[in-house]
């Protein structure tokens, strides 16, 4: 196999199906970015409809914009449009708070509904928050909390088990689980399966229902192109929605919130699942970013981000070799989300050294450099100018820097 050029890859740009889509985005000049996982680029009308919504939704209409403007329903209007991207029915999946709180809210409910079984199991080196949540749940509900490595985990599920809660795609490593095959073998020994999607939604195709799964959360400003800190979203399997006890049985959960009574009963289906007052220009926000999926499959986009994922690898390989980058990402397909990962033990340095020159990745410490791969933004050409900049940071040593060594708060 002779090695790729710059050629190839604009070829493979000519061809590509999704070429249109990076027009739908407002991205600036000179960079190359790669850290849509973390957060997803600016879609381009989502200015000005946040624009429409400040001046007139809310300084005009004021009030009335609950209901003429349907912000009541935007919760279940957006969990609607996200339910058809991970293979859930409608009325199975909300758009509401964070990450974190859904899925305090849904392993709560689901410990109360398995009482008397006591244990928590979840993997090491599970994403932060995953593990806090669980970790402050397991004390407050007075909970045991397991971690099992992934080789391990399924024999660990025994009849005390609650509750399994992995992460499908992997933050730092990309790698993904077999979600139906997990879910199975969870199930079986009567345990509630809880998948967090935050590095699958928009970026993998998800099959909620064929996998047969309990329980999801995931987030809304990674690859569903929400904007910073926009809500999340959270599914509960039709047969487990009447059965669900809200922790936060807050009024927008009530079966009716205006009737303004003083006890709570929840709303039947997946709107108890709701708390507080939604916020109602991040759901717009993303909105935005959940129209762009409108008329594209996942399948087209799953295609696109393999291939910009081998290629990748391809031109790691022949470009920086002898650096030490170890590719750390699995290299089958179905193993692996939309992301590769690479570990070097000087990864904060070189990964800033690269962000100075516009090729935007991130750093998960200690040592792993993340690329993602946003196949409705990303060109393949983009894939080699991104490996060109490596391989020179690599060659030139540029990254032993003083000004790259420096931590920021964000990594
Ligand atoms: C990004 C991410 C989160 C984010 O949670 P927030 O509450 O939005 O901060 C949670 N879990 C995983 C696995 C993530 O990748």
């Amino acid at each position: 196999m002779s090695q790729l050029t710059r050629a190839d890859l604009e070829l493979l740009d000519a061809k590509d199906p999704l070429a249109p889509c990076r027009d739908r985005f407002t991205l600036p000049d000179g960079v190359i970015y790669m850290d849509g996982n973390s957060l997803g680029a600016l879609p381009r009308s989502t200015a000005a409809r946040i624009a429409d919504l400040i001046t007139r939704e809310w300084g005009q209409d004021l009030i009335k914009s609950w209901n003429t403007a349907e912000w009541i329903t935007y919760p279940t209007r957006l969990g609607d449009r996200i339910a058809t991207l991970i293979g859930a029915a409608p009325g199975t999946v909300v758009a509401a708070d964070s990450t974190s709180i859904n899925l305090y809210k849904l392993a709560a409910a689901a410990l109360k509904m398995q009482a008397p079984r006591r244990k928590i199991i979840t993997e090491p080196g599970n994403f932060p928050t995953d593990l806090y949540i669980l970790q402050g749940l397991a004390r407050y509900m007075d909970m045991e909390l397991v971690t099992v490595p992934r080789d391990r985990l399924l024999q660990a599920v025994d009849h005390d088990t609650a509750l399994v809660v992995l992460t499908h795609v992997h933050y730092k490593t990309g790698e993904m689980f077999p979600m139906a095959q997990v879910t199975r073998a969870v199930q079986d020994k009567g345990a509630l399966m809880l998948w967090d999607l935050s590095h699958s939604a928009g970026a993998v195709p998800v099959d909620l229902a064929g996998a047969n799964a309990d329980l999801a959360v995931g987030c809304g400003y990674k690859y569903l192109n929400g904007g910073p800190g926009a809500p999340g979203f959270l599914y509960v399997a039709q047969h487990l929605q009447d059965r669900i006890e809200p922790p936060l049985a807050g009024w927008m959960g009530h079966a009716t919130p205006f009737a303004f009574t003083d006890e709570y009963v929840p709303a039947p289906g997946i709107a108890r699942n709701l708390c507080g007052t939604p916020v109602i220009m991040g759901l717009a926000s993303l909105e935005e970013g959940l129209r762009l999926f409108e008329d594209l499959d996942m399948g087209d986009i799953r295609a696109k981000s393999l291939q910009m994922a081998d290629l990748f690898i391809r031109l790691v390989e022949e470009q920086c070799a002898g650096h030490g980058l170890e590719i750390v990402t699995p290299r089958a397909a179905e193993m692996r989300g939309s992301q590769c990962s690479l570990a070097h033990e000087e990864g904060y340095a070189i990964m800033q050294a690269l962000i100075a020159r516009g090729v935007i990745g991130d750093f998960r410490a200690p040592d792993i450099l993340r690329f993602g791969f946003t196949p409705l933004y990303l060109r393949y050409q983009d894939l080699w100018d991104a490996v060109a900049c490596l391989k020179d940071i690599m060659d030139s040593r540029a990254w032993d820097a003083a000004a790259y060594r420096t931590r920021a708060a964000v990594t």
